[in-house]
């Protein structure tokens, strides 16, 4: 019996004609850019998020990106964020032609140390992407006491932590924007690729409107060059049938998390730590051991799916060479990727199907 990382096919089958039926109707509407579904899941978004602007955009990925060239961040501008991430974050900085600046993370949470950011602030530097790694949000409230004394933009990496809390702030709505991504893995997850861009900022939740279609207004009038970062109401809709059940899902993810740390408790295991204060939505249930390659293949003898993520931080990425790091500059990044994993944790896993998971892991320990 295959225990998946992650299992898309028990969940869609849960809502399968609500899908069908969502779908059908914007197809029959043949409103196949913006229109109502679009506006629905923007205003619904802006809601869970606690802020009172949302952007639909392409992906999360374009969430960044977008939000970026609308802060008007480019060449001659630094911008500090962690190398423990997926690739999009400083990619996304890069593509700006900002230089990205890296802080290593927090050893327990994976998350970027507060504490090391002072350091990397030089009179260039224009904002912080903090990223809630794996479900859990960052401690926000050291980062916001930097940003303010010099005046940083922050933009949330939220992609991974829709609807997590710290301090009871929602993922996204602390920063001057929040990022969040559809990709089908995340804990709300589209039929494809799509994002989301919050704000509390007024003028700044239009500009972003304008950078997501080409910057302009009215039509072929053109006040900044933006992008085709529009999201497909199609996804929309798979999404607006998701969002209400989104957080019974992210529940069942902490009490498959919750059975876990319970169960590995007296092995070597390292279970994710949770901050007091911070609710996650364990988009990934990340487990760490020094010898990593043992647990790889036992999980594979056994057929249970993993990931790791992620293996390569960014300093020491081949296409960010120029950025003149060495692997050694951030040992607490360089660590996790050599030892951590991802093991299931979605809302569908059975209970039999979680117990396997334990027994396979603790008969190597025993
Ligand atoms: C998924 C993800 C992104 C990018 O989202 P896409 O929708 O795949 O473009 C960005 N940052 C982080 C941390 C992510 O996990």
């Amino acid at each position: 019996m295959k225990v998946p990382l992650l299992d898309l096919k028990a969940q869609y089958a849960t809502i399968k004609d609500e899908i069908s039926a969502a779908v059908a109707e914007v197809l029959e509407s043949q409103i196949c850019i913006g229109g109502p579904k679009v506006a629905e899941l923007e205003q619904k978004i802006a809601a869970i998020s606690d802020c009172k602007y949302a952007v639909g955009v392409s992906s999360g990925t374009d969430a960044l990106l977008c939000s970026l060239m609308a802060l008007k961040i480019g060449p001659g501008d630094e911008v500090i964020t962690t190398p423990f991430t997926f690739f999009a974050t400083v990619g996304s900085i890069v593509r700006t032609g900002a230089t990205p600046v890296f802080v290593d993370i927090d050893p327990c949470t994976y998350n970027i140390n507060p504490a090391l950011i002072e350091a990397a602030f030089t009179p260039r530097t224009k904002a912080i992407v903090p990223v809630h790694l794996f479900g859990q949000m960052c401690d926000m409230d050291p980062i916001v006491k930097i940003a303010n004394k010099h005046s940083l933009y922050i933009v949330e990496d939220a992609a991974q932590s829709i609807t997590a809390t710290y301090k009871g702030r929602r993922a996204g709505s602390i920063g001057t924007v929040g990022c969040f991504s559809f990709f089908p893995s995340k804990n709300l997850g589209g039929a494809g690729d799509g994002g989301m861009i919050v704000t509390n900022d007024e003028s700044l939740h239009q500009r972003i409107a304008l950078f997501r279609n080409h910057g302009a207004k009215p039509k072929y009038f053109h006040k900044y060059v933006g992008g085709n970062f529009r999201l497909d109401p199609i996804q929309a809709a798979v999404l607006l049938v998701k969002l209400p059940r989104l957080d019974e899902w992210s529940e069942a993810r902490r009490r498959n998390a919750a059975y876990y740390n319970e169960a590995f408790q007296g092995t070597p295991i390292v279970t994710p730590h949770i901050r007091p204060g911070c609710v996650s939505i364990y988009n990934q249930y990340v487990i760490r051991t020094a010898n990593r390659d043992a647990l790889l293949a036992q999980l594979k003898a056994n057929d249970i799916g993993c990931e790791v993520y992620y293996p390569v931080p960014m300093h020491e990425q081949e296409c960010f060479a120029n950025l003149g790091y060495n692997a050694s500059d951030f040992p607490h990044s360089r660590a996790a990727a050599r030892e951590v994993v991802a093991i299931p944790v979605y809302p569908e896993l059975r209970a039999d199907e979680r117990e396997r998971v334990v027994v396979a892991i603790k008969r190597l320990y025993s």
